[in-house]
Formats: C-alpha cells, structure tokens, sequence
C-alpha cells in the first residue's frame, strides 16, 4: 500500500515538473515565433497570396501596346516593336547585376545592394553618370526567367534588398519576374530606384510592392528640367505628386534599429548641379512643407560633367565647395533633420 501511495505521489511531481518544462518550452517556443515580427517580411507577399502580383504584371504588359508607362506618354506599341522616348521595345534589356557597395549605408550593409541595371531610361538627362546603359543601349536582351534568377542569386550572395535601377520602362516585366522570383524563395525588400519622373496612376501598382523607394528629386524647376533632361518640362510638377504617393505608400524611411539596414521607407536622392541649375533651394523647401521634417534626403555632391554636358556651359564643371554648402545650409534652414551630407570630396 505504501509502496504505491509512494508511486502516486511521486508520479504527480513528475508529471507537474514535467508539465512546467512542456509549459516552458512552449513559452520559449512562443517567444521565439513572437520574434518573427522582427524579421523582415516583404509586402509583395501578401499580394503574392492573393494572385496579384501575375495580375498586375499582365496589366501592365497590355500597356506596353499603346505606351503610357511614364509621363512621356508615347503611346507606341512595343509589343509590335515600336519605340518611343526611352528606346525600348517589349523585349527586356539589363547592363549588369551585382552586390553593389557605393549606395547609401543603409542599403549597403555588410552584403551590398543588390543593384539591376537596366537599359535605356526615359528622362534622357544630358549629364546622366551611366549614359551608355540609360541612353546609349548598352545591355543584353534578358527573358523574364533571368531575371527572376538574378533576384534569386542576389539574396543568396548576400545582398540586403534588390536595387532595381531605372525600372519604370520595364515594370511589366519586373513585376512578373517578381512573381516567379517570390515561388522560388525570394523575400528581399524591393528598392525602386528612379528619376522621380514616374505617374502617380502606374505608382499605384507598386503599392504593397515596393519597400524603399529611392527617387532622386532632380530639379525644383520645370524650365531646366526641360533643358537638361530633354524636352521634361513637367519634371518639377511631376516629380512632387509622385513623391507625394510613394510617401503614402511606404511613410518615413525606417532602418531596422537592431541591423541599421533601411527595410522600408523613402529615401529622396537629390543631386546638387553648378549655378543652382537643380534649383535646388526649391526642391528643399517643397520637400520641408510637404514632407515630414524627418523625410530622408541624401544632399549629393557628386556631380560631373560628363557626356552631352560640355555642350551646356552653366553646367560644364563640377560644383564649388559653397555650392554645396549652401544647399547644405538650406536643408537646415528649414529644419529637415535627416539629410546626408556627402562631403567635399567631389567639389572644386
Ligand atoms: S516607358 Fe518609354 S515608350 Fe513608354 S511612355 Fe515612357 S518613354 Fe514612352
């Protein structure tokens, strides 16, 4: 009798102990699921279970037939190979691919970014630093299959995020490229990395797409944007409503606080030009009454006259230390509290 009073007792501890490090393990277990929220998820991943990326990739591909991708508005058909301002056909062109480490350090990490360079570009800037990718049609023809495997092999190198470089002429292709991409594994965030002169209404398909955005802002007047940029003389008007939705869309860049590596947001790129040619003091003004105060904006010093500039005297050199300077000085004029500033390295 003893003896199994003894063993009712005993089994009773047993089963309470181990009950409590069941109840640990899953306390532990629920701990552990609870930091997934702290790993990045991409949003295309909920449009990815709701078929929407394909759908929005073939809805983009039937506007390759009457072209209106960008606000050059060409209405060609490439599909039948037509070509309008940007040069492109249907047919998809990409320079180079690769980790790429001279980006912002929030893209860059430890990894690099994971640039896509791709072919042609529809602002046709006479200063343009890749001219012979953006104007000049260096690139090989890609399939869309290729170009979901370099997304594939960028993650697996290492790289933070996918930098897909002048996209707007192929987002049909990129969207579906993305779709096969995400069956295969992929879950970086996505960086659109644009001139800024992209329509609010093809925006729109990037919502729950895209990231980071990574406009450059380039001009705060439509007259040199004209010039410089041929024939862009909506380039100021355009550029503020398109930064306007890509900041509904993704809000104030946000780096992760543990990594430091930017997972979403907006990141406005700015390029100083000699002779204030950028209107630069226009550009920091609207982004300071438009945008929060702690929007991000990369003051870039790095202009050079390169290609079709020489043509052009007022922008035939690079930019002077008090140039520079003085757009720096704008910036914190008007309070903005997250510029990057470059440095003089560049300047003359
Ligand atoms: S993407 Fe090219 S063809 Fe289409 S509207 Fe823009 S410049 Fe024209």
């Amino acid at each position: 009798m003893f003896a199994i009073t003894l063993y009712i007792v005993l089994s009773f501890f047993f089963n309470k102990c181990n009950s409590q490090i069941k109840d640990k393990k899953m306390s532990d277990k629920h701990k552990d699921s609870s930091n997934v929220g702290n790993i990045f998820v991409p949003s295309y991943l909920k449009l990815k279970e709701k078929n929407e990326l394909k759908k929005r990739g073939e809805e983009l591909w039937e506007r390759l037939k009457h072209c209106d991708l960008c606000p050059r508005n060409c209405g060609v058909n490439r599909i039948a190979g037509e070509k309008g301002t940007c040069k492109a056909t249907a047919t998809l062109q990409i320079a180079s691919y690769g980790p790429h480490y001279g980006e912002e350090d929030e893209l860059v990490g430890n990894g690099g970014s994971g640039t896509i360079f791709f072919t042609n570009c529809p602002l046709l800037c006479v200063f343009c630093i890749n001219y012979d990718i953006s104007q000049l049609g260096v690139g090989k023809n890609t399939e869309i299959d290729d170009l979901a495997n370099m997304m594939l092999y960028l993650q697996k190198i290492g790289c933070h995020n996918i930098n897909l470089v002048t996209p707007t002429h192929y987002l049909p292709h990129i969207i579906l490229a993305l779709d096969k991409a995400v069956d295969k594994g992929l879950r970086l965030p996505l960086v659109y990395n644009t001139s800024g002169y992209e329509k609010v209404e093809i925006l729109k398909y990037l919502d729950g797409i895209v990231d980071i955005y990574l406009p450059d802002f380039k001009y705060g007047c439509n007259d040199l944007a004209g010039k410089f940029s041929i024939g862009a003389y909506d380039y100021f008007d355009v550029a503020q409503k398109a930064i306007l939705e890509m900041h509904r869309q993704v809000g104030v860049a946000k780096p992760n606080p543990k990594t430091g590596i930017m997972e979403r947001g907006l990141m406005i790129r700015h390029l100083v030009m000699p002779n204030n040619t950028s209107c630069s003091d226009k550009v920091i003004k609207w982004i300071a009454e438009n945008l929060p105060k702690n929007t991000y904006v990369n003051i870039m010093s790095q202009y050079s006259p390169v290609f079709k500039a020489k043509n052009y005297p007022e922008i035939n050199r690079r930019i002077t230390y008090n140039e520079y300077h003085q757009v720096i000085e704008w910036a914190k004029q008007h309070n903005l509290t997250n510029i990057r500033v470059q440095g003089y390295y560049f300047v003359d």
